[in-house]
């Protein structure tokens, strides 16, 4: 007899499959230059590839500590304490996860109950969603507006009610590029502050910067420490994505939950990786600095060639995506140009509705390219993206 029970559960039934990801596949299949996934396409800096040898040689081939290689979580600590100025303990304060992706989503298990709601502010990076989801809550989109992809103060405010738990920040912001004012953050933790609400904030481009754009970590705001679970991540900044490295740091309090969490999920990040982050959290100031020169000439070659398609985008003051409204150029959708792109023209790129909840009106006017890549990428890309302009 056949069986009639469905087999995904209500939760998986509720969201889709990774659309960025989708994308990376289909880009295979019909061999395009890759401009869909957030992932560096050059070598990570060689100390660290000596790092992680050195790690396994040194036999750190076992389970870590659940919360985390102690050297690496007393590492994170120097480094908060320098960029944040604030002093946090690695006993008590810091849960080492496999990536950000983990931390957030043992954040919001540990700290969110069914029926809570999250405020995400949109466009957002697609995985908020499901990760809503997963635990039971209720996302409550808080609109940004283009150009600037600011947020009016009044929405944000009317979004803040009984249920709400906490708010996602991730600053600077995939996909649009907009770097959180000192003012905006305010603005955020003030309420906060007014409806005891937690903010969560995804912080793992903050050394992704341009022009002299300056990152914000919420727990430093007056008042916000207690109130704010600050995630990152070796990922984007040490060029490691594959590493799955990353952490939260919040108060012991909102520290104990998030750590039984982490345990049951994964029991811990590669612990050879783990005694490598050492290396990549001490890496020298100068290494930050060269960071952001790279990036902004990898910018500047990614602007050239949208400015000599005609394609618009939104100038990026942080992170390594352009974010352009294609509305204007005869597609009837992102999809639909997103596959003409990978299929006749030979990029792939993510379509931007992946980047809005279900009910966003202009969820389909945009799409996301991404400018992680070597130069030979990017003239790969350019020289196929003159065909769309024939
Ligand atoms: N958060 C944001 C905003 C991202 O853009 C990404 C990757 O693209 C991640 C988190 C994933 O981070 P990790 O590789 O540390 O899991």
């Amino acid at each position: 007899m056949q069986s009639t029970r469905k087999v995904a559960s209500n939760r998986a039934d509720q969201f889709q499959e990774s659309v960025i990801r989708e994308m990376s596949r289909l880009s295979a299949q019909h061999k395009a230059v890759n401009l869909a996934q957030g992932l560096p396409d050059f070598p990570c800096p060689p100390e660290l590839k000596e790092a992680v040898t050195r790690a396994v040689l040194d036999d750190v081939n076992q389970y870590a500590i659940t919360w985390g290689d102690k050297a690496l979580r007393q590492s994170l600590a120097d480094q908060f304490k320098k960029f944040t100025g604030l002093t946090v303990e690695p006993e008590t304060d810091i849960t080492v996860c496999c990536g950000a992706t983990e931390a957030m989503v043992a954040t919001m298990l540990a700290l969110v109950d069914v029926d809570d709601e999250v405020i995400v502010f949109e466009p957002f990076y697609e995985n908020y969603g499901p990760d809503s989801i997963l635990c039971g809550a209720k996302p409550r989109y808080v609109k940004l507006h283009a150009p600037d992809w600011t947020f009016d103060e009044a929405d944000l405010a009317e979004a803040f009610n009984d249920k709400t738990r906490a708010i996602i920040i991730n600053t600077p912001h995939n996909p649009t590029g907009k770097v959180f004012s000192l003012e905006e953050m305010t603005a955020i933790a003030k309420l906060c502050q007014k409806h005891n609400v937690l903010a969560f904030t995804d912080e793992i481009y903050e050394h992704i910067l341009y022009d002299g754009a300056k990152h914000v970590s919420m727990a430093a705001l007056p008042g916000m420490a207690e109130l704010t679970v600050t995630i990152n991540s070796l990922s984007k900044t040490y060029s490691v994505t594959g590493w799955r490295v990353g952490w939260a740091i919040a108060s012991p309090e909102l520290t104990l939950p998030i750590r039984k969490v982490h345990d049951f999920l994964t029991v811990g990040a590669p612990a050879p990786l783990q005694r490598a982050g050492v290396t990549a959290i001490n890496m020298p100031d100068k290494y930050y600095d060269e960071l952001k020169a790279k990036y902004t000439e990898r910018r500047t070659m990614m602007l050239d060639i949208l400015d000599g398609v005609g394609i618009p985008y939104f100038k990026p003051q942080g992170a390594y995506y352009a974010f352009c409204d294609i509305s204007k150029l005869g597609f009837k959708s992102d999809m639909d140009f997103t596959k003409h792109l990978v299929k006749d023209i030979g990029v792939a790129v993510v379509p931007g509705g992946s980047f809005f909840g279900p009910d966003a009106e202009n969820r389909h006017n945009y799409v996301r390219f991404c400018f992680s890549r070597k130069d030979e990428t990017m003239l790969a890309a350019k020289e196929r993206l003159a065909k769309l302009k024939k």
